[in-house]
């Protein structure tokens, strides 16, 4: 029998095996097996079984055999399976490595060489005299491992007090003094708790002993109990540990057990949440309605949630998994950056209880770990959880909620590629469940399916209570620059907005997308920026780091007196970032409590939670940072909201610049307002006649909506075409340029009335990491054209021997620079 397996390596393609196991043993797709690759160990999947070798297979290759099946069962459902091919088929990704998102991080067996003598080994070792050095080492080491058998390297360096090199360890099995074997090692270790319970007959034992005030207060403790309870309060109340309770063990007072159980990602997280249940509004019923009947249908059914900021999406969301959990179906949830809006998945948690499980980064390994299996032991029926989470171990799925739907961070950029919403549908129809697409500023593409009826529409047009949207001001920056002579990034209309709120103790955003002090340095002489060493990008300047720091690859350098490029120290900093404006408002409003969230003050764990905590609590009066504040939250006591610059987004080289900048400034504006008192926005701009400010300050989706996929239309973008980004990078810039060039030739060999190639091209951002960036666009009017077109392409390019691991496809990017 011959298995074709996937590895976990960034490529498509798949490799044989034999299989020496009696073929009795069923082997099932998506079971691990361990197999040798390239002189190593590696875990693979099994795809297929086959009876005999395809026919154009290389007869003078000689097949390597599968080492280990590793697990009884495939621990990858048939539909995950189907779902991870189909991944991987139309995303050009490595199929090994979606697998391995379908499983629990590290459950991987890390293969161990382990040493044991062998009988020439232990011959040599009797007979050996310590004369020469080299034969001390040598029997030093033989020593050891005759005493500890099994042994792997690490430890052995350890025993023997010194660094040993593989040469060393391979002249010994070169004399057959050693036998080495590979053995599979588990990476991730269980959560054991300890639990203290009373003896049966610990009464009768206490006659016989004598015992300290302590031991006596312990008893009693234990006796109030109930008899029993978890070390670790023992160990609060009384300071005492494992060892200590021994002697009370032996004397058959007390009895100990382990017991394994789940790391809990909610432990650490605040219980003051109250979970009562509002009364669903009018509107949320009108929803509601026709995702229930959906819900009972058991058919596929995709919808669009079309609720403005403030209208109630979660308590839609909760109503319709608790339909689900009723009818002993499934729920997954999606949601963009959980770790950024902690509180959205305790609401959940505190709504649903220990059903719900959450799967994000933010976790530690051991607590994603003990979730995977809660979810695939059937102990957890709802999942909350960012873009990976759809490859989570739910059965008999109903609901799937991808709530903010137009957020990028749905695409994985990293292979594997995916994009997490439009892989939730493709799961959505293998399970034949309902999947509600959720946002205020739904993307093009998803409202575009809508208007056809591919998904239904829903929408909730009002905020809860009837509150009123915020009221939005666009402030146009060279008016007030005329007006005050003074170039400040705080217009005077925002300040005497910001002064009005604190006045009245109420809450304030200001938001700027760009972390740092000043976005760059110029030389007034040259006209030159400082830019990376390794990126096309300019250093941002850091204030409390002193340094100038590139937002891409992380390099810093230290600010120069002088202009590296003419060595005259006319230097200045331009534009400014978050550190500059925590300072600034702290100047310009001294009485108020300033604080300033974005990725530089929320390196230090539990910062990002702190932060948000002391100001749902009131004590800032002004918080300002990047996108973080911007996503999902909600502060009844905001009442203004103060975006300083969206110029900058708006003139990115991406056909997505308008929407994004749309979408970010509808969002952070819906901050504004959400409680009982009716909220204001200020939104700064030199560029106010831009189309998408009017949008925003009418807050009119449609109107958006409509001028947008008017523009798409006519210049061929999604959703009226299917778009690919074919990139190259490379060291080399000559080796860069000419693969993308060969690889265009490939593409542009069947042409195709239906597919335009644009390019080769540098792409905007030319260099990223010392690595040269070339790009191919190709727009086509048919996905399953455009998928056979790249197919052929990569064929021609496999047989002309082009180096395939530089060539990335990028199969609908969410941004093309
Ligand atoms: P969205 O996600 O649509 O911006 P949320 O789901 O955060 O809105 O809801 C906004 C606020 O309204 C929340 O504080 C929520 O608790 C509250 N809310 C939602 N539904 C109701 C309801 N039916 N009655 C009262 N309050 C509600
Ligand atoms: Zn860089």
């Amino acid at each position: 029998m011959f298995l074709e397996v996937a590895l976990p390596l960034p490529f498509t393609q798949s490799f044989y095996y034999a299989y020496p196991g009696e073929p009795l043993q069923q082997i099932q797709p998506g079971q691990r097996v361990l197999v040798p690759f390239r002189n190593q160990k590696l875990t693979a999947y099994v795809l297929t079984t086959h009876d005999r070798l395809p026919e154009d297979f290389p007869k003078d290759l000689k097949l390597k055999q599968v080492l280990e099946v590793l697990d009884a069962n495939s621990l990858i459902s048939a539909v995950l399976f189907n779902l991870s091919c189909w991944v991987a088929n139309y995303y050009f990704t490595s199929p090994g490595e979606v697998f391995k998102a379908c499983l629990p991080p590290k459950i991987n067996p890390k293969i161990q060489q382990c040493f044991n003598l062998t009988s020439a080994g232990e011959h040599f070792l009797k007979r050996l005299k310590h004369t020469l050095e080299s034969q001390y080492r040598k029997g030093q080491l033989l020593k050891l491992i005759s005493q500890h058998a099994g042994v792997d390297h690490q430890r052995l360096q350890k025993l023997a007090k010194r660094k040993i090199s593989t040469a060393e360890i391979r002249e010994l099995t070169n004399h057959n003094y050693l036998r080495i074997e590979h053995t599979p090692k588990l990476q991730v270790s269980t959560k054991n708790q300890w639990h203290v319970s009373l003896h049966p007959n610990y009464q009768k034992s206490l006659l016989s002993t004598k015992l300290t005030h302590k031991q006596k207060a312990l008893i009693v403790q234990l006796e109030k109990n109930g008899g029993t309870t978890k070390l670790s309060n023992l160990a609060r109340l009384f300071l005492v540990s494992r060892l200590s309770l021994k002697s009370l063990e032996q004397k058959n007072i007390l009895a100990l057990n382990q017991e394994t159980v789940s790391r809990n990602p909610f432990e650490a997280s605040d219980h003051s949440l109250d979970v009562l249940r509002p009364v669903i509004s009018s509107d949320q019923k009108e929803v509601l309605l026709p995702l229930m009947q959906a819900l009972n249908s058991h058919r596929f059914s995709p919808f669009l949630l079309h609720g403005i900021t403030g209208s109630g999406k979660t308590e839609v969301y909760l109503n319709l998994i608790e339909n689900a959990v009723q009818q002993e179906k499934t729920a997954l949830v999606l949601m963009p950056e959980i770790g950024l809006t902690p509180r959205i998945a305790q609401i959940f948690r505190a709504r649903l209880g220990e059903i719900v499980a959450i799967l994000h980064s933010g976790l530690s390994l051991g607590e994603r770990y003990d979730e995977w299996w809660r979810i695939k032991r059937g102990a957890a029926s709802v999942v909350i959880g960012t873009r990976s989470a759809v490859f989570a171990p739910l059965e008999n799925l109903g609901l799937i909620v991808v709530d903010e739907e137009h957020d990028p961070s749905y695409k994985q950029q990293d292979s594997p590629r995916y994009h997490g919403r439009d892989t939730a549908l493709v799961l959505g129809k293998k399970n034949q469940a309902v999947v509600v697409l959720g946002s205020a500023t739904p993307s093009i593409e998803s409202f575009h399916h809508s208007q056809t009826g591919k998904y239904g529409y829903l929408s909730l047009p009002t905020r809860i209570h009837s509150r009123p949207l915020p009221k939005v001001h666009l402030v146009d920056m060279r008016e007030d620059f005329k007006a005050t002579e003074k170039r400040s990034p705080l217009s005077q209309s925002l300040r005497l907005a910001i002064d009005h709120r604190l006045k009245r103790k109420e809450q304030v955003l200001i938001f700027l997308n760009r972390r740092g002090y000043s976005a760059y340095v110029l030389c007034r002489s040259c006209g030159q920026s400082i830019q990376c060493k390794y990126c096309s990008i300019t250093l941002t300047f850091h204030k409390l780091q002193k340094a100038l720091i590139c937002h891409y690859c992380s390099y810093s350098r230290t600010i120069p007196r002088k202009c590296p490029h003419c060595s005259k120290a006319y230097l200045y900093f331009i534009g400014e970032g978050t550190e500059k404006m925590e300072s600034l408002l702290q100047k310009t409003f001294p009485e108020a409590r300033v604080a300033r969230l974005d990725r530089d003050v929320t390196r230090r764990k539990d910062a990002h939670r702190e932060i948000l905590q002391r100001f749902r609590q009131r004590k800032i009066d002004i918080l300002t940072g990047t996108q973080m504040i911007s996503k999902g939250h909600d502060f009844p006591h905001v009442t203004l909201v103060g975006v300083i610059s969206a110029d900058h987004a708006l003139s990115f080289p991406d056909f997505r610049a308008a929407e994004r900048t749309f979408q970010l400034l509808t969002q952070v504006s819906g901050r504004a307002g959400r409680g009982e008192l009716p909220g204001e926005v200020f939104i700064q701009s030199y560029f106010p006649q831009h189309y998408c400010f009017q949008f925003v300050t009418s807050h009119d989706y449609h109107g958006f909506y409509k001028k947008e996929s008017r523009f798409r239309r006519f210049m061929h973008y999604p959703p009226f075409t299917t778009l690919a980004v074919i990139l190259v990078k490379g060291k080399n810039i000559d080796l860069a340029a000419e693969n993308i060039g060969r690889f265009t030739k490939f593409l542009q060999r069947s042409p195709n009335s239906e597919i335009r190639i644009l390019g080769p091209t540098q792409s905007p951002l030319a260099m990223i990491r010392s690595e040269y960036r070339f790009q191919v666009l190709v727009k086509a009017k048919s996905r399953s054209k455009l998928q056979l077109l790249l197919q052929k392409a990569l064929c021609a390019a496999q047989q002309a021997s082009l180096d395939l691991r530089n060539i990335h496809i990028d199969i609908d990017p969410v941004n093309v620079m």
